[in-house]
């Protein structure tokens, strides 16, 4: 299949795996990003246009510069908390950056999108497991501007015919099973990542977020998903559109399987063989008591099957990569 698939945000945590994925498959990427959130070192060589989202007329550039085929758009801000505090950065690059591109792709005529959402999109949800046809109330910006953007998306396809597949991600975590890449933010806010630091004492203690949720132990449940999961995902997105006929899709990507922070706590503490120091702290803003995802929809219409879907694997992988890269990436040039 010829043309190029532009990757934003290829050079995050998500994004850089799924560049991986699809050049093991032979396809040609170029990725998007500006670099301030995003590490040069996990391009892997992959080749990159630097600049923001925001910049239409950069954005305009690089579609009419290259012959783009499909766009894979990860690059957002991403954290519930954040989001909460300062809801107008949310905004400005989860819906204004999606548009740049949306637009972009009408004057240029690219047809095929693959959206990161989220399952914050669905607030706090009435059943669980959830699925994708439950209604959509985000009860943070985070979530409301994936859930703008999955609009979006409906009404470009209406008006412009542009195909797409919304990926609403459960948590993502882990690192690529062969030690090539791995998360690395700055500041860090994911749970795992910090418990994997309390154990190995690159901090001083971890602090639970609440342990007066409406759950057994008390303490958060959510759904973690191999960061590998969630890449081989987007290429079988990729294929279904070439295919053609996709229209406007949504799937979940979880593991049906609920872990709270307690347990990730003992999980990371059977995997490093150290104890987690850890505190119990106040509920963090706009976290819902309990998120876990099914996955039955993209497993029957496009066979995606999680290969290392339980916790003890992606704390391992997660664990590897932090010993080997106790600094994370080497700096941006
Ligand atoms: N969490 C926690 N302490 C931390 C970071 C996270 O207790 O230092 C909890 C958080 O409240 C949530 C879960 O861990 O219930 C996962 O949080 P994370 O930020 O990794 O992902 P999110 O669910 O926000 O996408």
């Amino acid at each position: 299949m010829s043309g190029v698939i532009l990757v934003s945000g290829g050079a995050g945590y998500i994004g850089s795996h799924t560049v991986l994925a699809l050049r093991e498959r032979g396809r040609e990427v170029l990725v998007l990003d500006d670099l301030s959130e995003g590490h040069e070192a996990a391009l892997l060589g992959a080749p990159l246009a630097r600049g923001s989202m925001m910049d239409q007329g950069f954005v305009r550039g690089v579609f009419r510069e290259n012959e783009i085929s499909a766009v894979f758009h990860f690059a957002a801000r991403c954290y519930v908390g954040e989001s909460v505090t300062d809801p107008g950065k949310y905004y400005r690059h989860n819906v204004v950056g999606t548009m740049n591109l949306l637009d972009a792709m009408v004057e240029t005529g690219v047809k095929r999108f693959v959206l990161s959402s989220t399952c914050a999109t669905y607030g706090e949800p009435e059943r669980i497991p959830i699925t994708e046809d439950l209604p959509q109330n985000p009860i943070n910006p985070y979530g409301a501007t994936k859930l703008i953007d999955e609009w979006m998306l409906r009404d470009y396809h209406r008006a412009h015919g542009i195909e797409s597949v919304a990926l609403r991600y459960f948590n993502a975590a882990g690192a690529d099973p062969e030690g090539r890449l791995g998360e690395d933010h700055d500041p860090e806010t994911h749970l795992i990542p910090l418990v994997l630091d309390a154990a190995e004492g690159r901090r001083d203690s971890l602090t639970v977020f609440g342990e007066d949720y409406p759950t057994p132990d008390g303490t958060c449940i959510r759904d973690y998903v191999h960061v590998t999961d969630l890449a081989e995902a987007h290429v079988l997105a990729l294929l279904a559109m070439e295919e053609g006929g996709v229209g406007t899709r949504h799937y979940n990507l979880g593991n049906a399987a609920g872990t709270s922070v307690l347990e990730v706590i003992r999980a990371v503490e059977e995997v490093t063989g150290k104890k987690v120091p850890y505190v119990v702290g106040p509920r963090r803003p706009g976290d819902p008591p309990r998120l876990v995802g099914s996955a039955a929809k993209i497993e029957a219409e496009l066979g995606w099957k999680p290969r290392f879907g339980d916790i003890r694997t992606i704390v391992e992988t997660a664990h590897r990569w932090h010993t080997s890269h106790p600094d994370g990436f080497p700096p941006n040039s």
